[in-house]
This record gives C-alpha cells, sequence and structure tokens, in this order.
C-alpha cells in the first residue's frame, strides 16, 4: 500500500512536470496537494514518509484528529471543504491555507479567531465560476468587492482564488471554469486592490489537473490519484 502510494505520487509528479514542459511553464509553480479526505493517518504518514508535505482535508473533525495522530512531522494542511462559520476557530488552529473562503462573515469569523491566536490566516477566494445554484462559492462579479473588504481585515491574508467546478468526464468541458478562474484573478491583479496580490489558483483534480496546470493553476487538489477511489 506504501510503496502503491509513493509510485502513485512520482506519477503524479511527472504527470505535472511533463504538462509543464508542454505549456512552458516552470514546474515548480505548480504545487501538488494530497488530498486525504476519508483517508487514514497511517496512510497519510505513508505518504509523508514518501515525501508529500501539503495536504488538503474537508471536514475539520476528521482534520483535527489526523492532526493530532500526526503531529510529529512538519507538513502543511489545507482547508479544502466547505467551512461553516462556527468552526472558524479549529480551522484556524490546524490549517496554513483555508481554500474555500466566500462570504464576508466567514471571513469576519475567521479574522476574529486569527487575531486570538496572533496569526495571520492565509485564504483563498472560492468562485462559482459556473454560476451553479447548488455550489458554495461567490459569484465572479462579487468577488472584487468581497476582496476589498476583507483587505481591511489585519489577520487575514488573501493569497488568490479557487474553483471546484461542476463534474464533467471530459477535461475540455472543465477548461472554461479554469480559464474563468484565471481571468478573473488577472483582472483583479490589474484593477489593484490595496496590500492584496492574488497570486496562487487552486483549481484541477485527479480527471482534469492537466488542463487546469494549461490554464494557470498554482495548485491542483489530488486525491483518487494518490491513494485510489475513496469508499
Ligand atoms: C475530494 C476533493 C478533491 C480531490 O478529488 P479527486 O478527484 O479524488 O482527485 C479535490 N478538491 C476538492 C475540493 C475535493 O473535495
Amino acid at each position: 500500500m506504501k510503496d502503491e502510494i509513493a509510485l502513485n505520487m512520482m506519477a503524479v509528479q511527472q504527470r505535472i512536470m511533463e504538462t509543464c514542459t508542454r505549456c512552458g511553464r516552470d514546474s515548480n509553480a505548480v504545487r501538488m496537494i494530497a488530498v486525504t479526505k476519508t483517508v487514514s493517518a497511517e496512510i497519510v504518514r505513508g505518504a509523508i514518509q514518501a515525501g508529500a508535505v501539503l495536504f488538503g482535508e474537508n471536514y475539520i473533525q476528521e482534520a483535527r484528529e489526523k492532526c493530532g495522530v500526526l503531529a510529529e512531522y512538519q507538513v502543511s494542511w489545507h482547508f479544502i471543504g466547505h467551512l461553516q462559520t462556527n468552526k472558524a476557530k479549529y480551522a484556524v488552529k490546524l490549517f496554513d491555507l483555508i481554500h474555500t473562503v466566500d462570504s464576508l462573515r466567514l471571513a469576519t469569523e475567521l479574522d476574529r479567531e486569527a487575531r486570538k491566536i496572533g496569526k495571520v490566516q492565509k485564504i483563498l477566494i472560492q468562485v462559482n465560476i459556473g454560476k451553479e445554484a447548488s455550489k458554495s462559492g461567490i459569484d465572479a462579479e462579487s468577488a472584487e468587492m468581497l476582496i476589498r473588504s476583507l483587505a481591511a481585515l489585519p489577520n487575514l491574508s488573501v493569497r488568490g482564488l479557487m474553483v471546484i467546478p461542476p463534474f464533467f468526464d471530459e477535461p475540455e468541458r472543465v477548461r472554461p471554469h479554469f480559464r474563468g478562474l484565471r481571468e478573473l484573478r488577472d483582472s483583479l491583479n490589474k484593477s489593484g486592490i490595496a496590500g492584496v496580490s492574488l497570486d496562487e489558483l487552486s483549481m484541477g483534480m485527479t480527471g482534469d489537473f492537466e488542463a487546469a496546470i494549461e490554464e494557470g493553476a498554482t495548485m491542483v487538489r489530488i486525491g483518487t490519484a494518490i491513494f485510489g477511489e475513496r469508499q
């Protein structure tokens, strides 16, 4: 199992490098986040021993348990799930980067909890590029206003944007969402929000990360290709 995960990680890293070469990007500019929802702490330990340094979790309770068991390791945990305001307190303690901030209410709570522990919490803004009614994320048109409001919160630092596109079998159908996120990021950077530089684009999963890299992803979130199908 451990060897298999090590091989899977190498294969994903290889595909990241090949994609970067193909589209003329520096492969150091794309980081692989190993997505560990439903994966046991012991398997995550194996991934750490095989060299993974960046992990993504979707659920606070699950992450608290795993981070506790694996506290001895110098690895970085990111939150990529839907965050409820009443869990902000735990989130700021556990995560180096929270990818899924989509409201002023949640951001204000994160700022408050981060201040209590003397931290500047790095966050991404989750954008609903496809405007699906059921998805979380803020509309592209409202992102600028939200980011301008957040710039005033001293214990938050907005680093970029994140998208979870609708599910399609073919990566080419997802590509417009990736492109839309990059274009939004570029236009926000151009309009210049004081104190904010949006460098990160968190986009791309097992089925479509190559298209995401071609469109500018700086972080790809990979679960299945590393740990196998989830139950
Ligand atoms: C589960 C999950 C992933 C990983 O998906 P795979 O298709 O297994 O690579 C990435 N991003 C988010 C937000 C997820 O919830």
